[in-house]
């Protein structure tokens, strides 16, 4: 299997949120497309590991909010890479609720999408919801939306490792280079800081060695701490 193939088909980021009444979460979600038009009917694949998958089931409801391309490497790592079984994601982000009730992501979103499920198909190690439309809004219509590819090869990001998509084989694990600097992985979204490169959108030149990183410096992906970071 060439694993490489796989990324050259196209997809999109999404928060996908749910609530039961009692609790409510979201993840992000790189699997999300329209099924028909007439009636307006959309689908996603769900991980059953994710604690969203449950609230999904339960309340037979759920939103999609599009990310900005320029979404905040905390949002997604709020929303991609920790677990709604452990915290509370929406104790400190924007959001709303849909006319159904259903949580809406706002923070860092362009459009939404609340949608009714009318058939679940299980698909081993996720669940598929095809679901109607049943309100929508368009936040902002002159932004970019956050696409995949840009996620893996501008924000350097890894698919969580619920995603249907994911490949436990990352093509993002370092290759040898001529460097002796160490480089370090984020245990969280598996970016790897390389000292050669630096992080150019931290303002952090070629050459500057892991250790020697500002104490506030965070990963440019999922905004962990660097007590996330592991040596590679
Ligand atoms: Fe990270």
């Amino acid at each position: 299997m060439d694993f490489e193939a796989f990324y050259k088909i196209s997809y999109g980021l999404y928060v996908i949120s749910a609530s039961n009444g009692k609790k409510i979460n979201g993840y992000i979600a790189n699997t999300a497309f329209q099924v028909t038009a007439s009636p307006p009917q959309i689908a996603i694949s769900c991980n059953t590991d994710n604690f969203t998958c449950g609230l999904i089931e339960q309340s037979k409801k759920f939103s999609i909010s599009i990310l900005n391309q320029n979404a905040k490497a905390e949002t997604i790592g709020l929303f991609g890479y920790k677990s709604g079984k452990d915290i509370d994601k929406f104790e400190s982000i924007d959001y709303t609720k849909a006319q159904s009730g259903t949580p809406v992501v706002l923070e860092d979103c362009i459009a939404w999408f609340d949608c009714k499920v009318n058939q679940v198909i299980e698909v081993g190690s996720h669940k598929m919801f095809i679901a109607t439309i049943v309100e929508n809004n368009l936040l902002n219509a002159d932004a970019d939306p956050l696409t995949y590819e840009y996620y893996r090869k501008v924000k350097k990001g890894v698919a969580p490792k619920n995603a249907p998509t994911y490949i436990d084989k990352s093509p993002e694990t370092p290759k040898e280079t001529d460097s002796t600097m160490t480089k370090y992985k984020c245990l969280a979204c598996g970016y790897i800081y390389d000292p050669a490169i630096g992080d150019e959108e931290s303002g952090i030149e070629p050459g500057i060695a892991f250790e020697d990183l500002p104490d506030d410096w965070t990963c440019p992906t999922c905004g962990s701490p660097k007590e996330m970071f592991e040596a590679v």
